[in-house]
């Protein structure tokens, strides 16, 4: 059956319905929101807090009442007015631009922001996890900032899928298709013959003469358009249609086919926008991760066809304004593909020949951007870092790992020198807290809390009573919320109401409430609390102190060792003894994680360090007051600071996974056992438990501004975008003569390279017992083959030698060039450099002297990769 939507047509006077529907501005504005659910309550709650299923369904009689309704009107035109200032008002972007006190950004021409999955809000459910939910809070916070950012993906017809649980506790799919019509989206058109306006198409050449086309719909994120193609038109055969059936579904060639749409085809989608908006074409892309890789090489071809470049020049101007974020700690969550599935999709004819997907490119060099150890493997994360001149982790902890795992992409450095930085994520308040929380905050903050997050120490004005009433009320949510979905749950499972009477009475609002929600791949362990189960079920029925505990998280469908896990954790909480005081709640989403976040007291996390990369989901918990008890991964190894949950020790040197397993498993009850448990449960004579409250306030106070997405957004603005925005014009200048240089700079240090050597080393001035502070004077012998002295930096490597017999805590020193050396018979003609400088360290000293490659448009000297050290 073919399903289709209506849209209501709304009376004259209730037109400000339509935009505030669509915008998705409302899913983040309690107004907005209250707005709705003044037109009708119960229809409200019916279709789910969905604005635009509201609107199709409302009887046209209530519709004609509110046209009449003169308080419904003031308010209706209240809340149209506060999205027009939203949307025209200068933000913070407008009043930093063009600063010059070191605050300034300036982001050029803007930003186009790639993700395979966006997660803006359960009415477009277009995610599967932690990714999709950080893009969509992304493209909230660069909104609420007025930053100028288009974001670029697909749109799925079946999005993920969800969740449901047989009887015997097995996880299973479902895939209801989504109806866009139903959906605050509206097609990108221009106007075709006769004018009428018609859907621009984005077409993309397929191997065998056939096209892959896409429409392109857009979802508005308050300021912030979302551009997302959809392959499922008419004008495509089955198997093209099928390119956005899902998410992270069908084999490889499906996914190479996806991410061909996202890359090129997104590329091409947002020139159309930008063409039909009257805008400039953006100057940074930012790739969210590497699956959307192909837009740096449809933006080569761009250049290479229309700019007259070649490869190498446009790969420099490309790279200028590329930004590249990973989000994996471990090898095999790097998305790779065959190099022969590359070669089949690129490859052709390779001439001007239109029918081939990107004209004027040779195959091999397109393989060259994505190859690794393994010639016969494609990997689009070496490719994010090939055509992206700045690279970023997703947390401290996880830039250390990024630098270590991605190394060997530049040979002769240590990895704290490999060229990837970190940006911590961040999480969007207004979508994240509760309400009770946001309006509190904005009482006693004022508009600077979430944009500047700015004021959070007026938090101490609060009393503590007014802080435990709102945890406390927002636990009593939750209660009711998986009371309801317990039994729905069990109805699913086929059980019948007269069986269920007992679901009433799951779950206790007084009782301490840990929340663990995620996905379940092996790392985050899933079952970790179930290592003891008596230890478990003892502290769940504890007379005095209970704890109560609420599960979820989706298994990838082709995951069965993930299933498994779920099934082990559900026939648990089935036991009659402890089904009231823990619960599996299936079909883990943007609309459940709310409640879960804004309830639990403590939020749970025990991954296998250091594979979480960033974790977003505790930042949540804590942005309403939750604790955090979690393993020192991701954004908890920086944050946790003593006073704002714990530290769930790790076994990290232990080898056997059980052993570890079973270490770090013990330390968590213990924590619950002695901290936890007996803090929580500690009232003065009030009832109050003050110590905890304290906790509580602690968290949102100092967490709270270094949590949010705003924080991450500026981040992003002041250290990526705006050093990206200003090389990619400068690489642009007098028809692309940067680009030109550079390029042919690489082939001379690439040709050039293996002459480079240092050929003596000689330093000297130290006293016969050096201190550190001592000055001494470096001299070194260098031979630069074909280069230039002004084709390189030469530098003087001084540091502590560790037992290891390496070089650490090390400072490069820039040496100066003086001379011509005399011809040596011994080491050949070669240039002198010297340094003089202080001894940086004490104990144990080394010192090197190394060359490497020198460019004003490199970001660094570490940027090409290339290093050449004396050989001693
Ligand atoms: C925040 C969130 C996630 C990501 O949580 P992690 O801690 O990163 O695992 C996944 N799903 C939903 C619905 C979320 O809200």
């Amino acid at each position: 059956m073919r399903r289709f939507t209506v849209r209501a047509h709304l009376p004259e006077r209730l037109a400000a319905l339509g935009p505030l529907s669509t915008n998705l501005r409302w899913s983040w504005h309690t107004a907005t929101q209250d707005l709705f659910a003044r037109i009708d309550p119960q229809l409200w709650a019916d279709v789910r807090s969905d604005p635009v299923r509201m609107l199709g369904e409302i009887a046209p009689t209530r519709l004609d009442e509110l046209a009449a309704d003169a308080d419904f009107l003031a308010a209706l035109d209240r809340a149209a007015a506060d999205l027009d200032d939203y949307l025209a008002r200068p933000r913070w972007y407008q009043n930093q631009i063009g600063r010059n006190d070191g605050t300034g950004v300036d982001v050029g021409n803007g930003v186009a922001y790639f993700s395979m999955e966006f997660g803006v809000s359960e009415v477009l459910p277009n995610y599967s996890g932690g990714l999709g939910i950080l893009a969509g809070d992304h493209l909230k916070a660069s909104s609420d900032l007025g930053i100028p950012l288009i974001g670029v993906g697909l749109l799925y017809r079946a999005g993920y899928f969800r969740q449901s649980l047989t009887a015997d506790g097995w996880q299973s799919e479902h895939y209801p298709p989504h109806d866009p019509q139903g959906m605050p989206l509206r097609l990108l058109t221009e106007s075709g013959a006769e004018g009428r306006d018609v859907p621009v198409l984005i077409h993309v050449a397929m191997p065998g003469g056939r096209v892959l086309r896409a429409r392109v719909w857009i979802a508005q994120v308050g300021r912030v358009p979302l551009l997302l193609l959809d392959s499922d038109i008419a004008d495509n055969d089955t198997e093209m249609r099928q390119v956005t059936d899902r998410l992270y579904g069908g084999d490889q060639d499906h996914r190479i086919k996806q991410e061909i749409l996202a890359g090129v085809g997104g590329v091409r989608a947002v020139r159309a926008y930008t063409r039909l908006h009257g805008l400039p074409d953006p100057d940074v892309f930012h790739m969210n991760e590497g699956h959307a890789g192909f837009l740096g090489v449809e933006r080569i071809r761009e250049w290479v066809t229309g700019a007259d470049l070649d490869f190498d020049a446009a790969l420099a101007a490309v790279r200028a304004g590329t930004v590249f974020t990973t989000h994996t700690p471990v090898p095999a969550g790097i998305d790779r593909f065959p190099a022969d599935l590359v070669r089949h999709y690129f490859g052709g004819d390779n001439g001007q020949n239109e029918s081939v997907l990107l004209p004027g490119l040779t195959v091999d060099r397109i393989l060259g951007l994505g190859s690794e150890g393994d010639p016969a493997v494609f990997n689009m994360a070496h490719m994010g870092l090939r055509l992206g001149q700045r690279a970023n982790g997703v947390s401290r902890l996880h830039g250390i790992v990024s630098r270590d795992m991605f190394r060997d992409l530049w040979p002769g450095f240590d990895a704290d020198e490999v060229p990837i930085g970190s940006i911590t994520n961040g999480v969007h308040a207004p979508t994240w807290a509760a309400p009770e929380w946001m309006e509190l905050a904005r009482r006693l903050v004022g508009p600077e809390l979430v944009e500047e997050a700015r004021g959070w120490e007026r938090l101490q004005d609060l009393p503590a009573a007014e802080l435990w009433r709102t945890r406390a009320a927002l636990r009593g949510v939750l209660v009711d919320e998986v009371r309801r979905r317990v039994r729905a749950s069990w109805i699913e499972r086929g059980a019948t109401a007269a069986e269920l009477g007992w679901t009433d009475e799951v779950f206790d609002p007084d009782v301490l409430t840990i929340g663990f929600a995620r996905r379940v791949p092996t790392y985050k362990r899933l079952t970790l609390m179930l290592r003891d189960p008596d230890r478990l079920r003892a502290l769940l029925l504890d007379e005095q102190r209970p704890l109560q505990l609420v599960v979820a998280g989706k298994s990838h469908p082709a995951d069965d060792g993930g299933k498994a896990l779920i099934q082990q954790i559900v026939r648990f909480a089935d036991e009659h003894e402890v089904r009231h005081r823990i619960v599996f709640l299936p079909d883990y989403d943007m609309s459940m994680a709310r409640y879960l976040y804004w309830g639990c007291d403590v939020w749970l996390n025990n991954p296998l360090r250091p594979l979480e990369a960033c974790g977003t989901s505790g930042m949540k918990s804590a942005l309403n007051g939750g604790l955090n008890l979690s393993i020192r991964d991701g954004w908890w190894d920086e944050m946790y600071d003593g006073e704002n949950g714990w530290a769930i020790p790790t076994a990290d040197g232990v080898v056997d996974e059980h052993r570890r397993d079973d270490l770090e498993a013990s330390a968590m009850y213990e924590l619950l056992e002695r901290a936890v448990l007996p803090r929580f449960y500690d009232r003065d004579d009030s009832g109050l438990p003050v110590h905890w409250v304290e906790m509580v306030r602690h968290t949102l106070e100092k967490l709270g501004p270094k949590v949010l997405a705003s924080r991450m957004v500026r981040d992003y603005a002041v250290r990526y975008y705006t050093p990206a925005a200003a090389s990619a014009a400068r690489i642009r200048e007098d028809d692309f003569a940067g680009a030109r240089a550079l390029a042919e700079f690489r082939r001379r240090v690439d040709s050039g390279w293996p002459g480079v050597a240092v050929t003596r080393v000689d330093g000297t001035g130290l006293p016969d017992t050096p201190e550190i502070g001592d000055r001494l004077t470096l001299r070194a012998q260098v031979r630069l083959g074909d280069l230039a002295v002004s084709d390189v930096e030469v530098q003087a490597v001084i540091g502590r030698v560790s037992e290891h017999d390496e070089l650490v805590d090390v400072v490069a020193v820039p040496m100066t060039h003086v001379a011509v050396s005399p011809a040596d018979p011994g080491a050949g003609a070669g240039e002198i450099f010297t340094a003089d400088t202080e001894l940086p360290v004490s104990g144990p000293v080394g010192y090197t002297v190394r060359v490497l490659p020198r460019h004003e448009l490199l970001t660094g000297p570490a940027e090409l990769g290339r290093v050449t050290a004396a050989a001693n």
